[in-house]
């Protein structure tokens, strides 16, 4: 019997009514489990009304109580980890402790917000004029939403939600069809946590519903994250209605290899970086780029026998290293990145093609492949495969290298190995992207620094996590005040200056 989900809408499980319904397929096997409605035009509007209805009384809150929800939730979703991760894991095909870190990363992003009454304090200064004061107050946008992937079902609506919900908003969930019931658990444990009806509502569906939050005058800012050319779409459609918009979109991440660097602990890392989730997460490294030909030569054939050994199984595998990929496009479209390679010139070291699991040749599997001597102009270079898939691009030195993720179009992360702390600081201050880990491969900050794409990674000016996801959910309100006893003393026709 398949699932039928739904909305959250107005702190309730909401039967969608349009009658449209996307399958969610369980991976592992390729069946579809459940299906979820995909919102019309009116459904959502529906849940922007009942967001605007709620959204005053939360914003007049006092911050600590609204703390206090948050920090209510954190310890309800602690009490439900192994089965959120397992739900997580059943429709995104990641490993199940892989799904543990996904929602981990998520409450630290809740944990932050957790800290809002401090965050919030905006500024103060005693005596700009004689008699004058000047403050500056944060206070909610309104109604907000969130756009999300399906590569991060509970992280990423969480970097989206916290912020908004704990600065005062109501927010607008639209999570990807492909595995929407983590995001719907979480709604119903941030109600059971105490957050009014409405504050936090779930609206499934496609297109549709997007382009509605995006014309709706109520909703004043989103947050988008997912591939490019819908970031820039969302980005430019959310700008032309007035609306802020932070968008987030795909990658190409590059690691370098420096001659001095600790091998082992670059090949491990590549393993990890370059075939954990499958290859299915935004700062994946998907370009190894050793420095010399020395380099180059050793860190392939290392890489080549780890390849081979990857253990590929079912996402509750607890051997597994990674699980199938989200559905059956996706597997068709590494194939076909595989096939362009070859047919490009590059040289496929571990063919990934042939793989099935024994048992599961309905699931949605790609074995791991690993191309050598890719050059910049490939396609496969240029693009996102955003699967088990690594290319080594050879540099001759390190300008070259350098030029790599700095010429590239997109700018998200980057990675150096090296044991120079030299030739790291030049790195970190020259290289073109907005995140760099130094002898780290998957640089995603903590949840109070604030971090962000460059290029075609990320579309607008406040990034997420960190101070300026307050920002990015606040409006600043400006106060200048004067209490002095010659206020009635007739009008001033200058510019009040500060004298
Ligand atoms: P996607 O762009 O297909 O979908 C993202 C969201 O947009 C989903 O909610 C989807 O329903 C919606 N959507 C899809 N097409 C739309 C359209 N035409 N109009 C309006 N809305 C639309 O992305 P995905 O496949 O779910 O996620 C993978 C992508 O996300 C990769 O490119 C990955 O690099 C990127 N990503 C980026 C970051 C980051 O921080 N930069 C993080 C995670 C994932």
């Amino acid at each position: 019997m398949v699932r039928e989900l739904t909305h959250f809408i107005g702190g309730e499980h909401t039967p969608g009514t349009s009658g449209a319904l996307a399958d969610v397929y369980d991976p592992n096997t390729g069946e579809v489990q459940a299906r979820v409605p995909l919102a019309s035009r009116a459904e959502t509007e529906a849940a922007v009304a009942d967001a605007a209805a709620a959204q005053h009384e939360w914003g007049e809150w006092n911050p600590q109580r609204r703390a206090r929800v948050l920090l209510r939730f954190l310890q309800l979703v602690d009490g439900e980890r192994d089965s959120l991760a397992r739900l997580l894991s059943s429709e995104h095909g990641k490993t199940v402790a892989d799904a543990h870190g996904d929602l981990q990363r998520g409450l630290e992003v809740v944990e932050f917000a957790a800290g809002i009454p401090h965050l919030l304090k905006g500024e103060f200064t005693d005596n700009a004029g004689t008699g004058i004061d000047v403050h500056s107050l944060r206070r909610p946008v309104g109604v907000t939403a969130g756009i999300t992937p399906f590569n991060f079902p509970a992280m990423i609506p969480l970097w989206k939600a916290a912020p908004a919900i704990a600065c005062g908003n109501a927010f607008i969930l639209k999570p990807s069809e492909r595995d929407p019931s983590v995001p719907l658990r979480l709604a119903e444990l941030f109600l059971e946590a105490g957050l009014p009806p409405g504050i936090l509502n779930v609206v499934n569906g496609g297109k549709e519903a997007v382009d509605t939050l995006l014309e709706d005058p109520r909703v004043q800012a989103l947050g988008f994250v997912g591939s490019t050319p819908v970031a820039a779409h969302i980005y430019a459609t959310a700008a032309a209605h007035g609306k802020r918009a932070q968008c987030f979109g795909g990658a190409k991440n590059h690691m370098i290899v420096m001659p001095d660097a600790d091998l082992d602990q670059a090949v491990d890392a590549l393993i990890g970086a370059g075939y954990g989730s499958a290859g299915e997460r935004c700062m994946a490294i998907s370009v190894a780029v050793p420095v010399g030909e020395a380099t180059g030569d050793a860190l392939v054939a290392r890489l080549k026998e780890r390849v081979g050994a990857l253990r590929i199984g079912r996402s509750d595998d607890p051997e597994a290293d990674f699980g199938p990929l989200v559905g059956r496009e996706a597997v068709d479209r590494v194939r076909s990145y595989v096939d362009l390679g070859v047919e490009e010139g590059a040289e496929l070291v571990v063919d990934g093609r042939g793989f099935s699991l024994p048992g599961h040749e309905g699931g949605f599997f790609a074995g791991a492949s690993l191309f050598d001597r890719v050059t910049p102009d490939m396609r496969i270079h240029q693009e996102e495969i955003f699967g088990p898939v690594l290319s080594v691009v050879r540099a001759a030195d390190y300008e070259e290298a350098l030029r790599l993720p700095s010429e590239h179009p997109y700018g998200n992360g980057v990675a150096l190995f090296t044991r120079d702390g030299d030739t790291a600081r030049d790195f970190t201050r020259r290289v073109d992207t907005g995140m760099i880990g130094v002898n780290v491969p998957i640089p995603v900050p903590v949840a109070y620094h604030t971090f962000g794409g460059w290029k075609r990674s990320g579309f607008g000016d406040l990034n997420q996590h960190g101070p300026d996801s307050i920002r990015f959910y606040t409006r600043t309100k400006t106060v200048t005040s004067r209490w002095p006893s010659g206020a009635k003393e007739g009008a001033s026709f200058t510019i009040p200056t500060m004298r």
